[in-house]
């Protein structure tokens, strides 16, 4: 019995030298080549991966292995391969060659949407989407009749030409909050939303329901009854709402730059009373961007982990993070000039700054913002969001602080969560 055992080990053994060993190296190699000079060159990956193994920085080993790659049925995994050589270390030739390979293949995938706004559409860093298998989406509309019936047309209209104007989408109504993906509400608008002659409001908001492992639970769509002048908002006011918010119930959390686009920012929040005069439509921009985000590999979704090899890798597709970051800075600045007077905007200017890694500006940005709250939704982001930057800078007992607070606004999952990771740091 112990000499079987000393056998099988040394077996092991040799097997293990033998993978890390040159001669593994150029023996996989050698395979590897002869089938990528065959055309097979799915078959080949394995066998360059092999020999990496054995020698990670020989360079025309790397070199042989991109040019595989990229020859190779652009599934998740090898667009996945071929960016983390483009952004890894070392950047030898091969990096290089996958850098270009990579750019090349991003155009290709993207090719037929090419007029998008996906950069724009991420929730942070994460992508945020429901599983398509889970189509068609249930929707619980929360008593219809606080709202005039002309509400709840114009929102049903709103989701049916979403449905129409994709081959994909699918809603269907359901009669219990339980079950449903997506709440519709409706409530009173604050009463703090005008100072003096200026109200600062919106008509509607989509807060996405998110439990600690990344499961996207439901999406809230909640509209006000009326305008802070106690006016009904008009059709229009409710459809083309009803549109834009219904993109972020759909996962496009973020805005576009475009006053075309129906997640065009601007729409969100008014300065002065404007009612719109005309239906809006959804434009190719908006359809693209929204069938690119359904093939980009989510990192929140109903399912859990959810994965496929004919998903879309998001770096590859979204471009590198710190890109990302400066982008959002730059878009939620300029929100900040233009609306200065609205806290949503520094809370998400301070994100972004969080993101970077510059904790000092993101909260003092948040304290600007904390000038500006009008809700206790926005107060308790600030509290929660403060939290948060003081636990990454293990400020314990100042992060404690601002959670006890987020927590006496509202007393919800994330914030009991952070408050019993910050006690755990403090033991
Ligand atoms: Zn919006």
């Amino acid at each position: 019995m112990r000499k079987l055992l000393l056998f099988i080990l040394l077996v092991v053994l040799g097997v293990a030298l033998f993978y890390k060993s040159p001669f593994s190296a150029l023996y996989n190699y050698n395979k590897g080549k002869d089938l990528y000079t065959a055309g097979s060159y799915e078959q080949s990956i394995p066998y360059f991966e092999r020999a990496l193994f054995a020698k990670p920085n020989d360079n025309l080993m790397r070199y042989t292995y991109v040019l595989a790659l990229s020859k190779s049925k652009p599934v998740y995994s090898v667009q996945k391969k071929l960016y983390e050589i483009a952004t890894g270390q070392p950047q030898d030739e091969a990096a290089k060659t996958a850098r270009l390979k990579a750019l090349n293949l991003k155009y290709k995938l993207v090719a037929d949407f090419k007029n998008n706004y996906i950069n724009n559409a991420i929730y942070g860093n994460d992508i945020l989407r429901w599983d398509i298998r889970s189509f068609p989406l249930k929707l619980y509309i929360e008593n219809p009749d606080d709202v005039p019936a002309y509400y709840v047309t114009n929102i049903n209209k709103a989701f049916d030409k979403w449905a129409s104007r994709t081959n994909f989408v699918k809603f269907t109504q359901v009669n219990d909050a339980k079950s449903a993906d997506i709440i519709i509400s409706f409530k009173d608008i604050p009463s703090s939303s005008c100072t003096g002659k200026i109200c600062n409001y919106t008509v509607a908001y989509t807060e996405p329901e998110i439990s600690g492992k990344n499961i996207l639970k439901k999406m809230h769509l909640t509209f006000y009854k009326t305008n802070p002048r106690n006016d009904r908002f008009s059709e229009y006011e409710v459809y083309n709402t009803a549109l834009h918010e219904i993109g972020h119930t759909l996962g496009i959390m973020g805005h576009s730059e475009f006053p075309m686009d129906i997640m065009y920012a601007q729409k969100e929040t008014s300065s002065t009373y404007m009612p719109s005069l005309t239906s809006q439509d959804l434009n190719a921009r908006d359809i693209n961007t929204l069938i690119l985000l359904y093939r980009i590999e989510p990192t929140i979704s109903n399912t859990p982990n959810l994965s496929s090899e004919t998903f879309y890798y998001a770096p590859l597709i979204i471009g590198e993070d710190d890109e990302r970051i400066q982008k959002k800075i730059q878009e939620y600045s300029d929100y900040i000039s233009r609306y200065p007077n609205i806290s949503s905007g520094y809370i998400n200017l301070a994100s972004a700054y969080a993101d970077s890694g510059d904790f000092d500006k993101a909260l003092s940005t948040l304290n600007k913002g904390s000038m500006y709250v009008q809700s206790n939704d926005e107060r308790f982001l600030i509290e929660y969001n403060k939290a948060a930057i003081y636990f990454n800078q293990q400020k314990y007992s100042l992060a404690l602080e601002a959670a006890n607070n987020a927590k006496s606004i509202k007393d919800d999952n994330a914030v009991n969560e952070l408050i019993d990771e910050i006690n755990q740091m403090q033991q």
